[in-house]
């Protein structure tokens, strides 16, 4: 199986390669887009993602774009994962770490991790891979657990030297989600004293530990393009099952329907993996073998598909991360599988507060043109804070279940919650549960399985509120917006709020705000509105929030201030390019997607 694996790899490639210049060319900045592959397609299509893909398409780059300051993101990161390719074509997964400032992104088409900084382990492959392959394919992967943000950059290196710089000449960019990361930040340097390295091909009791006892890996594959590509896999402890000393399964959860990771290895099987004791021992392990799909599984709740992965060989670093690590919560996504569920983790305010309430009163009523409110009552105390969303699990009258979040949009009458909540739905064409809500008579049955998220002025981990809160949204994503105002509005917070929408009839809170304009002198609001042709109201700006826009109308000389960016994601990526250029820090910026 094996042999017949690597060929197969050699082979794709070769022709993947021959049809390398029919990527196109954006005429809006000189990059080139992102095509899926050979095998992107297959997996889309087994999956029935492609329209899905389609739509994330233009975010993929062949350049490092990273929408928050890509210069100061990369600068400010101690830790980054490297793929790296051996002599017999697998992809060894490494930690490679180094102080602040080590990797630099000095233009789009350059990683640089400097050489006197950085730090791989001794005995990790990397240092002979990157010097002997023949076309030195790196990929890296950029974490930041603490923000949740990863960033995946595929190329070649430049000649390479241990002690010298390593560059990589980028070839696709490409931002991930914040989906199934653990926050943990660095707690301080790892007093570490062994020096003990130890290898085989069937995994040993240690380097089993170090699986079992992990809630995040980095899995690293080849795509067709000749490049090594490297994802971020993450669950609740023990997410990444051991069948054997040979075999490892990992559950697939659900993603952004592109499936890069899967796609390649519908072409290639040779894959690697990193586990690392974060907080534990400081254990590395880097594994490699070859990892097969299994596209249909029932085996793992949450998992459509499983990776079966069939180690050949392994490494284990004892002690040797250098970094120690406090962990503070779990992704609020991760499905509950795993030894970890459940796990008392603090959430000290944030991430994923699990319920289980089933409403017993709502009522409806007509917001905008297109947006509904709907105000819950709960059995006990709903525990929110302004700005967070709620999860439902809603059932519609065939039986048939679905999972989503909606902002609450009112305002907590306690500092602990509230016995009710109010949503704003908008109704999305062809949507499933904000049809049903729209169209529902009578009460539906909706549960509330969780309250999460930290698009709040009041989950900063500062006790004081900022002078100044900016808030930017457009179309739906003005619901945080909202409940952050409601709450705010009685306080002396300036609040400046810039909203966008593409038809003013579709603008909800549209005469709760006009009135707290007139009422409250520190409280700004601009409008905009994007249609072209339609007749707008006195006050309202015709067209997209622009850097001149908000150069004009934001207050930026005081420093004590905070943004709140809420919108579809290319709306945020560019509102935090313009507020990056209007010199505003990274630090300050704060986003909410709502995926879709
Ligand atoms: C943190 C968070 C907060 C949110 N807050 C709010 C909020 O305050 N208000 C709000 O209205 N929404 C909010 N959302 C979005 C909300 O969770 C839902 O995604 C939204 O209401 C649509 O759900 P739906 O079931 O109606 O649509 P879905 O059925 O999930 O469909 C979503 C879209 O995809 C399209 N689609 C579905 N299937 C296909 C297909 N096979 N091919 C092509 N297109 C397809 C649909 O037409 C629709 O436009 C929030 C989301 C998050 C993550």
């Amino acid at each position: 199986m094996q042999v017949e694996a690597l060929s197969k790899c050699g082979l794709v490639v070769f022709l993947y390669r021959s049809q390398f210049h029919k990527i196109k060319r954006s005429q809006m900045d000189g990059d080139d887009l992102y095509l899926f592959h050979e095998g992107e397609r297959i997996a889309q299509g087994k999956e029935g993602s492609q329209p899905q893909a389609d739509r994330l398409q233009p975010r993929l780059g062949t350049s490092i774009d990273v929408a928050t300051g890509r210069d100061e993101f990369f600068r400010e990161q101690r830790v980054v994962y490297a793929s790296s390719m051996d002599e017999d074509g697998y992809p060894w997964v490494s930690e490679v770490t180094g102080p602040a400032g080590f990797l630099d992104a000095p233009d789009k088409r350059k990683a640089i991790f400097r050489g006197k900084l950085t730090s791989v382990l001794p005995e990790d492959p990397i240092s002979a891979n990157l010097r002997t392959c023949s076309d030195r394919r790196m990929a890296m992967m950029v974490m930041n657990f603490e923000k949740r943000i990863r960033y995946r950059a595929n190329g070649n290196l430049q000649a390479y030297e241990p002690g010298n710089d390593i560059v990589l000449d980028v070839a696709e960019g490409i931002p991930g989600c914040p989906k199934y990361i653990q926050r943990r930040r660095i707690a301080g340097p790892r007093q570490c004293r062994e020096e003990l390295v130890t290898r085989g091909e069937s995994l040993s009791a240690e380097a089993i530990e170090v699986i079992e006892t992990s809630n995040t890996t980095f899995l690293g594959t080849v795509n067709p393009r000749g490049h090594n590509d490297l994802s971020h896999r993450g669950g609740f402890t023990g997410f990444v099952v051991v069948n054997s000393a040979v075999q490892l399964v990992i559950p697939e959860y659900s993603g952004n329907g592109m499936f890069m990771t899967l796609g390649n290895l519908e072409l290639c099987s040779r894959a690697g993996l990193v586990f690392v004791d974060y907080e534990g021992t400081g254990n590395v392990l880097q594994v490699v073998g070859d990892a097969f799909i299994e596209w249909k599984n029932a085996e793992y709740e949450g998992a459509g598909r499983l990776i079966r992965f069939h180690v050949k060989k392994f490494i284990l670093h004892h002690c040797a991360s250098p970094y120690k690590w406090d962990m503070i919560d779990y992704s609020d996504v991760n499905p509950a599988h795993g030894r970890g569920h459940g796990e008392d983790i603090p959430m000290q305010g944030k991430g994923l507060f699990p319920l289980d309430m089933v409403m017993t009163e709502s009522q409806a009523t007509n917001e905008s043109g297109t947006t509904k409110r709907f105000t819950f009552k709960g059995p006990q105390l709903i525990p929110y804070t302004p700005g967070q969303y709620a999860t439902f699990l809603l059932t519609l009258p065939s039986g048939r279940k679905l999972e989503r979040s909606w902002t609450i949009t009112s305002r907590p009458r306690t500092s602990a919650g509230d016995h009710e909540m109010e949503i704003t739905v908008k109704h999305m064409k062809g949507g499933e549960a904000s049809t049903y809500l729209h169209e529902v008579e009578g009460f539906p049955h909706i549960q509330l399985i969780a309250v999460g998220g930290e698009l709040s002025p009041y989950l900063t981990g500062v006790p004081e509120l900022p002078r100044q809160v900016i808030l930017i949204s457009a179309g739906i994503g003005i619901t945080p917006m909202m409940a952050i105002t409601r709450s705010l509005r009685e306080t002396d917070v300036e609040i400046t709020f810039i909203h966008s929408e593409r038809h003013e009839k579709d603008r909800a809170f549209a005469d709760e705000l006009a009135m707290l304009k007139l009422s409250n002198g520190s409280f700004r609001l601009t409008t905009t509105v994007t249609d072209r042709m339609e007749a707008i109201n006195p006050g309202v700006v015709r067209g997209r929030i622009t850097k001149e826009l908000l150069q004009t109308k934001l207050k930026l000389e005081n420093h004590d201030y905070q943004v709140y960016i809420c919108g579809p994601g290319k709306f945020i990526s560019d509102v935090c390019e313009f507020l990056l250029q209007l010199n505003v820090q990274t630090s300050r910026l704060h986003t909410e997607d709502f995926n879709f």
